[in-house]
C-alpha cells in the first residue's frame, strides 16, 4: 500500500490590522454616545522610564490610538536613572486622580526598579494591563477582571474566526505573565485542554504537533516550523524579533502556507489587537469606575 500524500490545506492569514479597525470604530461609536451623554472621554496615562527608543515608539502608537477613538491620554516621561520609590509616587499619584481610567508602565523597566513591585502598586481598577496581583488573581479564581492585552486579542481573533476552543487541545509556547500563562488560562477558560511549553521542554516540535491551536510566545525567530503544525492548525504567532534590521516571528510564516489551517503573521497580526484591547480595557476601566 502506498504511503498517504497529504492532502495541502487553505490556509487562512488572519489580517489583525483589519480586525482592530473594525473593533476601533465600534469604540469611537461608544465613546462618542458616552460623552455626548456628558460623561468625560475614557483617559490612559502612560508611564515611560528612559529613552528606549522601542518603547518610546510604542507610547507614540498608543497615544495615536486613543486619538483615533476619542480617549484620551497622559504621558508621563521619567529619566533612566529614577529610584522605584519615585516611580511608586507617580503610581500613586495616578491611582489617585480621578480624571485617569487606565495606568500602564512601559516595560521593559531599567534594573533598579522591580517590575512586580511597580505592577502591584497600580490600583487593580485602573490596571488595564491586566500586570498586578490582583487582577492574575481574578483570571485564575475564573472571576472578571482586566485581563492582559495580547492575550485577549489572540482569544479575540481565534473567536472572530469561529475556531473551535471546547475541547480542543491548545498548545502554548512562552509562560511569561503577559502572554503565555494569561492566554493558557482564557484558554482553559473556553473548555480547551491547554499543555504549556517553555525553555525546558522535551520534544517541543512532538508537542505542538498534536494541537488545534498552537500559540507561540518566545522571541525565536522561525521556531516553528511547518512540520511542528499539524494539518489544519490554528498557528497564532505573538513572538517578534529582530533579525538582521528586520522583524521575524517565532513562525516559519512562508512554510505554514498550505499546512496551518490559519496563521497570524507577524507584522498586522497579534499586535494590532494587542493595542485594541488595551483601549478596550481602558473603556472598560472607565466604565466601572465611573458607571458610565
Ligand atoms: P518572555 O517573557 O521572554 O518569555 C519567553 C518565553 O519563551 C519563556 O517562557 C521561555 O521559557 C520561552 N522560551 C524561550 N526559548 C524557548 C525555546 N527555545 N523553546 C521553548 N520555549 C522557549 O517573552 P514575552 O514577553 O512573553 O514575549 C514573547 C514574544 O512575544 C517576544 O518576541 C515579544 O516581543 C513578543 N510579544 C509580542 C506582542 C504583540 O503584541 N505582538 C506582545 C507581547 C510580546 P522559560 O520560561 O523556560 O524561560
Amino acid at each position: 500500500m502506498s504511503a498517504a500524500v497529504p492532502v495541502p490545506v487553505h490556509t487562512v492569514v488572519v489580517d489583525g490590522l483589519a480586525l482592530a479597525q473594525e473593533l476601533r470604530e465600534g469604540m469611537a461609536r461608544e465613546v462618542a454616545a458616552l460623552v455626548a451623554r456628558g460623561s468625560r472621554a475614557p483617559c490612559l496615562a502612560v508611564v515611560l522610564v528612559g529613552d528606549d527608543p522601542a518603547s518610546a515608539s510604542y507610547i507614540k502608537g498608543k497615544r495615536r490610538a486613543c486619538e483615533r477613538v476619542g480617549m484620551s491620554s497622559v504621558e508621563h516621561k521619567l529619566a533612566a536613572d529614577l529610584a522605584q520609590d519615585d516611580l511608586l509616587a507617580c503610581i500613586d499619584k495616578l491611582n489617585r486622580d480621578a480624571g485617569v481610567d487606565g495606568i500602564l508602565v512601559q516595560l521593559p523597566l531599567p534594573k533598579q526598579i522591580s517590575a512586580n513591585q511597580v505592577a502591584s502598586a497600580i490600583d487593580p481598577a485602573k490596571d488595564v494591563d491586566g500586570v498586578g496581583p490582583w487582577n492574575a488573581g481574578r483570571l485564575l479564581l475564573g472571576e472578571a477582571g482586566l485581563f492582559p492585552c495580547t492575550p485577549l486579542g489572540i482569544l479575540e481573533i481565534l473567536d472572530r474566526h469561529r475556531v473551535p476552543l471546547e475541547g480542543a487541545h491548545a498548545v502554548v509556547i512562552g509562560r511569561s505573565m503577559i502572554v503565555g500563562k494569561p492566554v493558557s488560562l482564557l484558554l482553559q477558560r473556553r473548555n480547551a485542554t491547554v499543555t504549556m511549553c517553555h525553555s525546558r521542554t522535551r520534544d517541543l516540535a512532538a508537542l505542538c504537533r498534536q494541537a488545534d491551536v498552537l500559540v507561540s510566545a518566545v522571541g525565536v525567530p522561525r521556531l516553528v516550523k511547518a512540520d511542528w503544525v499539524r494539518p489544519g492548525a490554528a498557528v497564532i504567532d505573538v513572538g517578534v524579533t529582530e533579525l538582521a534590521g528586520e522583524l521575524v516571528g517565532d513562525v516559519d510564516f512562508e512554510a505554514v502556507q498550505g499546512v496551518a489551517g490559519l496563521v497570524t503573521p507577524h507584522r498586522r497580526g497579534v499586535g494590532p489587537m494587542t493595542i485594541t484591547m488595551l483601549l478596550r480595557n481602558t473603556l472598560l476601566a472607565h466604565r466601572q469606575r465611573t458607571g458610565a
